[in-house]
């Protein structure tokens, strides 16, 4: 094997850099569900940009769409002006997203990243109640500016922040206190003006954790929040930046609930191609910023409306992207229950086309991670203590695709039981 050339990622890029390390090559091309490196060495990609390639790389059909719009000059930097791009993007919006499901939502640009939206759900729900107190939920994720790392859980990501966390409590999510009522701590806590918890402007939750290790939220308990949240005037905003544009089957991961969220974010594959992009998503009544109050200076990134707006347009007009992704996902999720009859000490869980492999033995799913690299997978892990192979192919790849990768990643598992 060829030893890649990384002198200048050791000596001059900052020690913060995280991926490069699980991942010791150098990647050149991509297309689909594959990467190729400058070696040639080609592999699956069962990561999609943490959930940012829900499309696959260089979509043929909206590479030529971004080709088009660039060598006609179309607008690339746009602040919050109107363009014709943001205006094909917001009626798409609506026509293909809101209005089948019955959605009556205002639509936000803040700054591209899922941590801005994230911010600018946080500060305006702030604004609407005059509360500061916000609930989260154990081994949340929700981004890494100071906002949003406040709930967060992950302790070494927290330490990061350098100034006190504050204005934020955690919950017990969905079978954290296994075999417990999960909202009998919360609702008491809501209900006891002397629980020493103050009311909170709002309740920020992901329906599938995917960085706290694929924990899945049930749709009578994501239920059962909103009603919580809705029968004491508490905003309950759904962080969609990854399991939303249609992870988990459905466009947005909390349609399975049949619940309508006050605030909804998203990120991630919501500019198609992997540009970058966020929304925010709030009821009408909801919109009380002032001009300008939250703003950015990227949030006009025109480029990735017009990969966005065709993504919307070319897979989520009708049903058919929500049922192919179910169905491959019930793949998976066969696939992955046998592993766990041949290999002692594992389990899984998911929905839709995110899935966990979860190792008792936590240290054995980097090693399964590591083998798998070498064998040409690419699967990062995910948990409290990175106990989880997070599995997030495109929703595009084959079946033949999810197949191969399945075979690689239990070859891997082989790999490292035999090494045991
Ligand atoms: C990735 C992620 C974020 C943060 O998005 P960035 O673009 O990295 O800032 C927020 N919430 C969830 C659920 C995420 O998965």
């Amino acid at each position: 094997m060829t030893v890649a050339e990384t002198t200048v990622f050791e000596t001059l890029e900052s020690n913060v850099r995280g991926y490069c390390r699980a991942w010791p090559t150098v990647f050149d091309t991509a297309r689909g569900c594959w990467l190729t490196d400058e070696n040639g060495k080609e592999y699956l990609d069962f990561f999609a940009g943490a959930g940012s390639l829900n499309y696959g790389h260089n979509n043929p059909v909206l590479k030529q769409a971004l080709i088009d719009y660039l060598v006609g000059d179309g607008i690339t930097h746009g602040l919050d002006m109107s363009t014709v791009a943001k205006r094909r993007l917001l009626e798409t919006i609506r026509d293909v997203l809101l209005i089948p499901r019955g959605m009556d939502y205002k639509v936000q640009f803040p700054g591209p990243t899922g941590a801005n939206a994230v911010e600018a759900a946080l500060k305006l729900a702030r604004k609407i109640t005059g509360r500061t107190a916000v609930l989260n939920f154990t081994n949340a994720f929700h981004g890494m500016t100071l906002g949003a790392l406040s709930v967060t859980g992950n302790a070494a990501k927290r330490a990061g922040a350098g100034v006190p966390l504050i204005h934020a409590t955690p919950m017990p999510y969905d079978g954290y206190l296994e075999g417990v009522d999960d909202f009998s701590w919360m609702r008491r806590t809501l209900d006891d003006s002397s629980s020493g918890i103050d009311k909170p402007a709002a309740v920020i939750v992901e329906t599938v954790q995917g960085e706290g290790g694929v924990n899945v939220a049930r749709a009578e308990w994501l239920r059962a929040l909103a009603d919580m949240c809705a029968a004491r005037g508490i905003l309950l905003i759904v962080d969609d930046v990854q399991m939303g544009c249609g992870r988990t089957g459905p466009f947005f991961s909390f349609e399975v609930a049949g619940i309508q969220p006050d605030i909804i974010t998203l990120s991630k594959s919501i500019g198609g191609y992997g540009l970058p992009m966020a929304l925010v998503l709030m009821k009408p009544e909801l919109d009380q910023w002032t001009p300008g109050e939250h703003n950015g200076t990227f949030r006009g990134n025109n480029a990735a409306f017009i990969t966005g707006e065709v993504a919307l347009r070319e897979y989520w007009t009708g049903a058919g992207m929500e049922a192919a992704t179910l169905a491959k996902g019930e793949h998976i999720r066969k696939h992955l229950t046998a592993m766990t009859e041949t290999f002692s000490g594992t389990s899984t869980r998911g929905r839709g086309m995110v899935h966990g492999l979860v190792f008792d033995d936590a240290s054995q799913a980097a090693k399964v991670s590591s083998i798998a690299f070498e064998l040409g997978l690419l699967v990062e892990t995910s948990g409290s203590n990175d106990e989880v192979v997070k599995l997030l192919p495109p929703l595009v790849a084959t079946e033949d695709e999810l197949t191969h990768g399945l075979g690689l990643l239990t070859r891997a598992v082989e790999i490292v039981r035999d090494a045991h």
